[in-house]
């Protein structure tokens, strides 16, 4: 059996550098997303600590023999060069075995009744138990494999179902990660994926009665419909981010401009945490402005299945052709095209633009591409207000080794991280993340807060201590 629903109706998927077609998969209609959920939540799971820790080290296993297969697999799709899709598979490996290191811990807790003068001689003990209904994700392109381990991992190791839909740009990454997991001795009901349109069968995936929770992650507009419509169920949406590095007067400049660049263009600049904005500080801004330069032109990009390639292509020509749009309008008021903004097909040049304004649409929208606009600022109170006056809140970088500075970016940037000296995406697969205002509610991924979330929790009280 396949990882999908079987359908005559196909999507073909193309590979953004080439323009073939580098697979078909089925186009599920409203009927296949029903019988999914239902087989998904008629299906309890008797499989153990140690089972569910064994299959997803083992998936992790079978994935690191197969790295060169998979990240081809991600390239030919996604059009991420090599460098690019290696890395994702690593990180795929990542989250499949510190899901299997959490699988084996009991985070059960037990409270003694005796604390108060009317307490008693008993005990409150707490379990996590899975959710009596199916799990829903939806995921992106722009980590075709990693986005759907995020999801799928922490499902199998707190005993859930889940139904996923992969991005319609990049299902095939999604299929392949499932096949694995069978291999490694899935039950094939815990986890179907169904492809489709998403104009056709998103509603179903959202409103769905055996559904009782939907994990989202996209953009804003797609995970704000998903808020209005999904009612009473649990919804985790991980959105867009529109990430600074904020560059001070003290800071290592030519750190940070390695920084810089490495958060704008690795991945095609397609990373919810990718660096979309550099704020520096305008004592050091010229300095900093020729490293971000001089690198820049330094960055190769060109065919994806070159490995000496650091970028390959973006999603698709459209999305391309509104990184120039947008470049070219934030020119025609008043910045400065610095390097790049060349294009052909769905290959975008990495690009710098000086003197950007924050109410310039590449920079006030979020740019997901690898355009690098900088902003000058006078003093950190400037700074802080410049990163906040987005509606994104995501991630954050700040380059400084002054504490004072520090403990104000920590205390006043409005985002979910703040990471010191580091690129905005740096995380482990295993810690929280994510993001507030329109980059999520506040409830978080990674594989130990996604276990949380995707678990009830019970609690039961017994006689004596
Ligand atoms: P998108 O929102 O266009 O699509 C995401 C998924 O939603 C796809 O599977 C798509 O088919 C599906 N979808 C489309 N319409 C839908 C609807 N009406 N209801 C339900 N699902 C629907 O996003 P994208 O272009 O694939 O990905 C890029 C975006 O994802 C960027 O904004 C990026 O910042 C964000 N992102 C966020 C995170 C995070 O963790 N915060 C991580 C990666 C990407």
């Amino acid at each position: 059996m396949s990882a999908v629903l079987k359908s005559s109706r196909v999507i073909e998927v193309h590979s953004p550098f080439t323009g073939t077609v580098s697979g078909t998969v089925p186009m599920a209609t409203v009927d296949d997303v029903r019988q999914a959920f239902a087989t998904a939540r008629a299906y309890k799971s008797k499989l153990t600590r140690y089972d569910r820790a064994s299959i997803l080290q083992k998936a992790a296993t079978l994935l690191r023999e197969r790295v060169e297969a998979a990240s081809d697999l991600i390239t030919s799709e996604s059009g991420l060069c090599k460098k690019d899709s290696i890395y994702e598979v690593g990180r795929v490996c990542d989250v499949l075995n510190f899901s299997a290191t959490e699988a084996l811990k009991d985070d059960g807790q037990s409270f003694s009744c005796d604390l108060t003068p009317h307490g008693k001689n008993r005990r409150v003990f707490t379990k996590r138990e899975p959710l009596l209904g199916a799990i829903s994700a939806i995921t992106p392109f722009n980590h075709p494999m990693n986005q759907v381990a995020h999801k799928v991992a922490p499902s199998i190791a707190t005993n859930n179902r889940m139904v996923l839909k992969p991005s319609e740009k990049t299902p095939l990454s999604a299929i392949y990660l499932a096949e694995l997991l069978y291999e490694a001795g899935l039950p094939k009901p815990m986890f179907t994926i169904v492809t489709g349109d998403p104009r056709e069968i998103a509603d179903e995936l959202i409103t769905n009665v055996d559904v009782d929770l939907v994990t989202f992650t996209g953009g804003v507009s797609v995970g704000k419909y998903i808020a209005s419509k999904a009612g009473y169920r649990r919804i985790v949406l991980e959105l867009g981010g529109n990430d600074p590095i904020i560059v001070m007067e003290d800071a290592d400049l030519e750190e940070a401009a390695t920084l810089a660049v490495q958060g704008s263009y690795k991945n095609s600049g397609q990373r919810c945490t990718a660096v979309k904005r550099m704020l520096v500080q305008e004592s050091v801004a010229e300095r900093f402005v020729d490293l971000v330069v001089q690198k820049t032109k330094a960055w190769s990009y060109g065919n994806p299945t070159d490995r000496k390639m650091e970028m390959g292509t973006v999603i698709d020509e459209a999305a391309a052709k509104q990184f120039e749009a947008r470049v070219n309008e934030a020119v025609a008021q008043g910045a400065r095209l610095l390097v790049g903004n060349l294009r052909q097909g769905a290959l975008y040049s990495p690009t710098v633009l000086d003197n950007v304004k924050p109410e310039m649409t590449v920079v006030k929208q979020e740019t997901f591409g690898p355009v690098s606009p900088i902003i000058r600022f006078g003093n950190i109170d400037e700074a802080i207000a410049i990163s906040n006056g987005t509606a994104y809140g995501l991630s954050s970088a700040v380059c400084t080794n002054r504490l004072d500075y520090v403990m104000k970016f920590v205390a006043e940037l409005q985002v979910g991280t703040v990471n010191v000296r580091e690129v905005p995406g740096y995380r482990l697969e295993l810690t929280p993340f994510g993001g507030i205002k329109d980059s999520g509610l506040g409830y978080k991924e990674g594989v130990q807060e996604a276990m949380k979330s995707f678990t009830n929790l019970k609690t039961f009280s017994l006689p004596g201590a």
